[in-house]
């Protein structure tokens, strides 16, 4: 999609610290961390927030989470813990419309 912030790091055409990669999904360090490990995952189709998505989706979706589980792992924080968020709409705060995953961790975490 023209102007996708992350569907042009997918495409790497403007650079990301990239922890993870498959044919499906890309795993990179979020440029503005809000925790000491801050990361995102995105599936490198472009496809809209949660709330433009449906059952067509469901596998996708599974791997997006399945693919979080797996970058937790390879960083260490399986036992401490990690927190993964979808921000959808407005009120969350949301800025890209890319479907991403957030993955926070490193220390307790606020609510
Ligand atoms: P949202 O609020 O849409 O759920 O989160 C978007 C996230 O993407 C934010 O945490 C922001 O810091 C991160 N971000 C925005 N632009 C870039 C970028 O160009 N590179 C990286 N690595 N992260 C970005
Ligand atoms: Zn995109």
């Amino acid at each position: 999609m023209n102007n996708c912030i992350f569907c042009k790091i997918a495409n790497k055409e403007i650079p990301a610290d990239v922890v993870g990669e498959d044919v499906e999904f890309l795993v990179f360090k979020d440029i503005n961390p809000k925790a000491p490990i801050h990361l995102i995952i995105i599936p490198k189709v472009h496809l809209g927030p949660v709330s433009a998505l449906g059952g067509e989706n469901k596998n996708l979706l599974g791997g997006l989470i399945l693919k979080a589980k797996e970058a937790a792992a390879n960083i260490g924080v399986s036992d401490s813990g990690y927190r993964l968020v979808f921000n959808v709409g407005r009120d969350a705060g949301m800025e890209i419309e890319h479907l991403h995953l957030h993955l926070l961790a490193g220390k307790p975490l606020p609510f």
